[in-house]
């Protein structure tokens, strides 16, 4: 009954049907197992964009046939129902049940969220997940999310991505003097100390301002979405390989009320469906982003480019600096480095031999 009760209050200063049905009725049910849940999920996507968007669509609607229409998600994209960039506040304070978005967004409340997203030279897809499952990293991103009410699950990777676009040549470290650049999270910061000013921007407003001057380069994602934002359009360079980003998880989360007023078997649902996602993705990228490059490849006003070496080092020891520096003065941020860094330096000698060694076999 207090369960009961909980939902039902939630769904009133909500103003969300936490069930679809009346009062009595879903007592009734709960204990047939056929109490009906209806969500609102909001993301900081636009509606149905390729990699991400249709991510969480494919979610609920795993989680609505795996559960025999019992828990029914209705997605907003960024903006719809809340701006792109409060999707965990949204969720966090009970204003919608749930969210999809990426923890380095987060950045400025909760620093130490980035890590469960990516930080510059991290871990590629392969180790987050390899962290995340078994490396003890979920423990701690349950933990840090705790205080905020929020049940955070991995749900997407768009593997490695891109350096970005650029609408000059990047031949030395000097060159990104002055370059004004969207590059969210750490990588933003790593920027701002090479002498650039980094910029926010949800993927939207990229195009236009690339187009438009206000921006001289972006970073987004990779070939896939790229492509469907027309970025290629707005800049000649496109370099690689994408020092920022190298494996970024997305994340699901819950309002910690909402899931547990869920039975045992939907809780079941999400958490499984979220991991099917999570790989799903990872297949719709590698599937996009060949064909994508493909086509950016006979497009002759794009120039594809790879960062000189001297440049990715000095961006590597910039971060190295700026991480030594957080985390001296964030805590929570150390714990977490503490496991992460265990991890990378653990898992590099075998990515070499494997990953990275056989890929050089197929040249
Ligand atoms: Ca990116």
């Amino acid at each position: 009954m207090k369960r009961r009760q909980f939902v039902g209050a939630i769904a009133a200063t909500a103003g969300l049907a936490a069930c679809a049905k009346s009062e009595q009725e879903c007592s009734g049910d709960a204990a047939s197992g056929k109490e009906t849940f209806a969500w609102s999920a909001v993301t900081s996507w636009p509606p149905k964009y390729p990699g991400m968007g249709i991510g969480v669509e494919n979610l609920v609607r795993r989680i609505d046939a795996a559960s025999a229409g019992r828990l029914k998600i209705k997605v907003y994209g960024g903006g719809e129902l809340v701006p792109a960039f409060e999707v965990f506040d949204a969720v966090s304070r009970g204003a919608v049940e749930c969210g999809h978005d990426a923890s380095y967004y987060h950045k400025g409340k909760l620093d130490a969220a980035q890590f469960f997203t990516a930080i510059p030279f991290g871990l590629n897809c392969l180790e987050m997940n390899g962290w995340l499952y078994y490396g003890g990293g979920m423990e701690l991103w349950r933990e840090l999310y705790e205080p905020f009410n929020l049940v955070p699950f991995p749900c997407g990777n768009t593997g490695v991505q891109m350096g970005g676009w650029f609408n000059k040549e990047i031949n030395s470290i000097d060159d990104l003097k002055g370059l004004t650049m969207r590059i969210p999270g750490l990588a933003g910061e790593v920027l701002r100390r090479a002498g650039g000013t980094p910029v926010t921007l949800p993927g939207s407003e990229i195009f236009t301002s690339l187009q438009t001057g206000a921006i001289d380069a972006t970073e987004w994602v990779g070939p896939y979405n790229d492509v469907a934002f027309g970025l290629h359009q707005a800049a000649r360079y496109y370099y690689y390989p994408g020092w920022q980003e190298p494996g970024p998880t997305l994340e699901f989360i819950v309002n910690r009320r909402a899931w547990d007023s869920l039975p045992a078997d939907l809780q079941a649902i999400v958490e499984i469906s979220c991991q099917a996602i999570n790989q799903d993705m990872v297949a719709e990228y590698t599937n996009g982003n060949a064909i994508a490059l493909e086509r950016l490849m006979d497009d002759p006003d794009v120039e594809l480019r790879r960062f000189p070496d001297e440049v990715l080092e000095r961006l590597k020891e910039i971060t190295d600096e700026i991480v030594a520096e957080w985390i001296a003065e964030d805590p929570q941020a150390a714990k977490i480095f503490e496991s992460f860094d265990a991890f990378r330096k653990r898992s590099t000698p075998f990515q070499r031999i494997s990953e990275q060694a056989f890929m050089e076999t197929r040249r």
